[in-house]
C-alpha cells in the first residue's frame, strides 16, 4: 500500500498523483529510490577502488601517495554510510 507523504491517503500502485492534495507522490518516490540506488553502488564502486588504490600504494610507486588514498577512502566511507542512511529511510 502507498501512502501519500503530504496527506497520509491511501493510493494505488497506478495512482501518480494523490487523489486529495494532487502531489505527485509515486513517481518522485520511484525517481528517488532509483537515483539513490545508483548513488549508493557508484559510491561503493568508488570506495572498494579507492581502498584497494591504499593498500597498493603501500607498495607502488605508480599509485598516488598514501595519504591522499587515506583521505579519499575516509571522505568516500564517510559518503558510503550516509547515502546507505538515506536510502534505508527511503524505503521505510
Ligand atoms: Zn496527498
Amino acid at each position: 500500500m502507498t501512502r501519500c507523504r503530504d496527506c497520509n491517503t491511501c493510493l494505488t500502485p497506478e495512482e501518480t498523483e494523490c487523489i486529495s492534495c494532487g502531489a505527485s507522490v509515486v513517481f518522485k518516490e520511484s525517481a528517488k529510490t532509483i537515483f539513490g540506488q545508483r548513488f549508493t553502488g557508484c559510491i561503493k564502486m568508488m570506495f572498494f577502488a579507492s581502498a584497494g588504490l591504499t593498500v597498493a600504494s603501500l607498495f607502488f610507486d605508480a599509485t598516488p601517495s598514501f595519504t591522499k588514498c587515506v583521505t579519499c577512502t575516509l571522505i568516500l566511507a564517510i559518503v558510503k554510510s550516509s547515502a546507505e542512511q538515506m536510502y534505508e529511510k527511503k524505503k521505510d
